[in-house]
Formats: C-alpha cells, structure tokens, sequence
C-alpha cells in the first residue's frame, strides 16, 4: 500500500477541492523542498527565499478572508499543513507562524490601516512575521509575563525579552505580547524599531530547518498605532494559538504518513535472513499498529476540522486533537526509525529528523502535560495547572 491513510479510505472524507490543494502542496514540497531537506536540516538552515513562492502557492494565512489571503476551508488549510509537516515540522512551523500567528493577530485584533499594511504582503511572503509570547522565565505561564508597554504621552515604550521566537530572526513585523495597566496588550514592532533586537538561538537539535530567536525591547517607543486596538487581555494570543493548534494536529499526521512510508518501502527492499524485513511478525506488528494509530489520527483531524468549519470547535476538542496527534506521530517516527535499523539514524532517512523536530511540537504552543490538563479540566471541572 503507499499510502497508508489508504487503510481507512481518510481521502474519501475529502471533497475534490480539498485533493487537488493537497497534492498542489505536495508537489511543490516534491519539487522545492523535499531534495534540499537533509542538506538544510544539516545545516540549520532556513531558505528564507522560498516565501514568496509560498506566498504564490497561496498557504500563507491561506484560512484567513480578504486581504490577498485565500479563505478556505479549516480541513483545506490542514491538509496543507499535513503536507508541509510530512516535509519538515520547520516548514510547517513557518507557515503556522506566519498565517495562524503573525497573520491572524492582525486579522483578529488589528486595526483596518494595521491591515492594509501589513496583510497582502505577508500573504504574498514579502513581509515575514513573528509572534512573541514565551518569555525566558515563563513558557506555560503566559500570565506572569514581564515584559512591560507603559503609556509615555501618546505612545508605548516597550521593555522586556521573548524567548524561542520562530522566524523572529528573519521577521519584518513581530506581534508582541506585554503586560500594560490595562491588562495584556499586543503590540506590532517593526524590525529595525530602535530599542528591538533580534538573536538567533543556535545549536538547536530539533527544528534545524527552521530559525529560532530571542527578541529584546530596550526602551522600544512605539506610536499609539502600533497597538492591536481588538486585544484586551490574555484570552487574545491564546485564541491565535489555537489556531495554530490546529495546524499542528493535522501537520502531525504528516510527519507520521511520511515516516511509515520510508519505513515500508524500506522494510520491503531490506532483506535478512533471506527475506523482507517487512515479511517478519514482529515489524508486520510493528507496521499494523503505527498504520491503526495514524489512521486514527487522521480521522480525529478530519472531524475536528468538520468542527471547525462549522464554527462549533471548543479549545479542549483541540487540545485532545494536538495531544493525540502529535504523541501518536512522535512514537511512530521512533518505531520506525527502528525498523530502518543503522541506517535510520542517518539523515538520508526521514524518520529520525521528523522525531527531532516532533520533540519541539509536543513542546510548543501548549506541553502535552498542559493539553492534558485542558483536557483534565474540562472533564472534570477542576483546574490542575494552577
Ligand atoms: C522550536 C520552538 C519554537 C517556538 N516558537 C515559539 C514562538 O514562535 N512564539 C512563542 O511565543 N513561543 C514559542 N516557543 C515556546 C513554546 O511555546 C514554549 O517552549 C512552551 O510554551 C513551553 O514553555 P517552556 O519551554 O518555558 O517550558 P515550561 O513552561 O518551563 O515547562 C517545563 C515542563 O514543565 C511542565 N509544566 C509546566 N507547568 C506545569 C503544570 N502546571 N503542570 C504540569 N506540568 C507543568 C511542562 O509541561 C514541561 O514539561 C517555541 C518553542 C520551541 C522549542
């Protein structure tokens, strides 16, 4: 079988439209990506160049309406991101950050001139956005943030740090989260804003293909303009990463299809004992199981998307989504780097690049201990991560 989302059928849950930009994005990932990967990976490398053509291909901010943006469908915009994530997490990261983050705190929060300015061409991959939240002493406690936006005369000034910031090296416009009087307020800082620097974090092990930053604000003065004027509070970077969020559930099913794919054309051509690998009990096991779990997978993003097109998609329904996908989809890159034996932790094979990268996914934008705990609460109706 080479697709083993075949199993269950999961392409007859889709519409046509939905197929054709799902293999659009894969044949692009094919022609542009996919040859350069190990090379990138290797070389923690980014190509920044590609957003453009990213931009054409339309998956940037591609849920969002209006603006230069696509608007379509919650499960269209999965199956890119599935696509994007059977490549590489860096890619899909990239994506994420631009269109359910960076964009989406515009779209949501922004005013109409925050809009015009900055949506079109980050749609087109011209201008490229971060988003700021984690701080060096608070990941999963968002709350405690210190970064500070005092009112001086009509403007801010911005003072503070934010911590593992993806595309915050390479981005024209960064969305920063800080405390105010008033509350959690969001702010856009423009790169080159005297007082705000941007450093990448090397020596990463995870997410190589992908850029990583701390960000600084020294006395960062800041027009009244440059503040979201929709977002009041800390509900309002929260609701961005659910969006976000979303992504990943469907991203993770393609990092597991790709890697149960090297793993049976693998276990079909390597011979021992004077047969196929795959011919064993032990790896068919091993293969039956990871094909049940990814399926399963499959089926949960499928429905949650239905959810979300339907506008009826609660937080916790994604945090059971980002929890189950993503721990499913590490323990099959792990079980399949197994069956391609020494030469699965060669970067020639995708399986143990996609469990790097998906230690990052279990990590950002929620832990799977806090999703569990979302999950906990709303069964229970008790809080325990305070
Ligand atoms: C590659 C990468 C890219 C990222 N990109 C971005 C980005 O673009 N923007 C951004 O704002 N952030 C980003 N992050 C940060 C990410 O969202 C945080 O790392 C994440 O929220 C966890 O925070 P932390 O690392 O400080 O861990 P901590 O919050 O210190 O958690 C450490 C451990 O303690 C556990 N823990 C904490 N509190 C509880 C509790 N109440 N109960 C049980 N267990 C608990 C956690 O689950 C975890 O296992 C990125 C991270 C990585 C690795």
């Amino acid at each position: 079988m080479k697709d083993p989302l075949d199993l269950l059928d999961i392409p007859s849950l889709l519409t046509e439209e939905e197929r054709e930009i799902q293999s659009t994005v894969a044949r692009f990932l094919a022609d542009r990506v996919r040859p350069n990967l190990p090379e990138w990976y290797e070389n923690a490398h980014f190509p920044r160049e590609l957003a453009p053509e990213l931009g054409k291909l339309g998956v940037l901010g591609m849920h969002l309406e209006g603006y230069g943006c696509a608007g379509t469908g919650a499960v269209s915009y999965g199956l890119a991101c599935l696509e994007l994530e059977a490549a590489d997490s860096g890619f899909r990261s990239f994506v994420s950050v631009q269109g359910s983050l960076a964009m989406y705190s515009i779209h949501r929060y922004g005013s109409e001139e925050q809009k015009q300015e900055w949506l079109p061409r980050m749609a087109a991959g011209e201008a490229i956005g971060c988003f700021g939240l984690t701080e060096p002493d608070f990941g999963s406690n968002p709350a405690g943030m210190r970064t500070r936006a005092v009112r001086d005369g009509e403007d801010w000034i911005l003072n503070g740090a934010k911590m593992w910031i993806t595309n915050g090296a390479i981005a024209d416009i960064a969305t920063v989260w800080a405390a105010t009087e008033e509350g959690v307020r969001g702010f856009l800082v423009p790169r080159g804003t005297p007082g705000f620097t941007a450093h990448e974090i090397k020596r990463k092990l995870s997410l190589r293909a992908s850029t990583t930053a701390e960000l600084s604000f020294d006395d960062v003065r800041l027009p009244a303009s440059a503040q979201l004027p929709h977002a009041r509070g800390l509900g309002a970077p929260l609701s961005c990463l659910n969006e976000a969020r979303f992504g990943i559930l469907f991203g993770a099913v393609g990092a597991a299809r790709d890697c149960l794919q090297t793993a049976l054309a693998y276990g079909d051509a390597r011979i021992q004992f004077d047969r196929p690998i795959s011919g064993f009990q032990l790896t068919q096991r091993k293969l039956a199981d990871m094909a049940v779990a990814l399926n399963n997978a499959a089926l949960l993003a499928v429905h949650l998307g239905r959810l979300k097109e339907q506008d009826r998609i609660r937080p916790e329904q994604i945090s059971v989504g980002k929890l189950n996908n993503v721990r499913e989809a590490i323990a099959i890159a792990r079980e399949c780097r197994t069956i391609l034996g020494a030469n699965g932790i060669s970067l020639e094979y995708s399986p143990l690049r996609h469990a790097n990268n998906l230690e990052s996914v279990l990590t950002y934008e929620g832990t799977s201990e806090i999703h569990t705990l979302v999950v906990g609460q709303a069964l229970t109706g008790l809080p325990a991560y305070r």
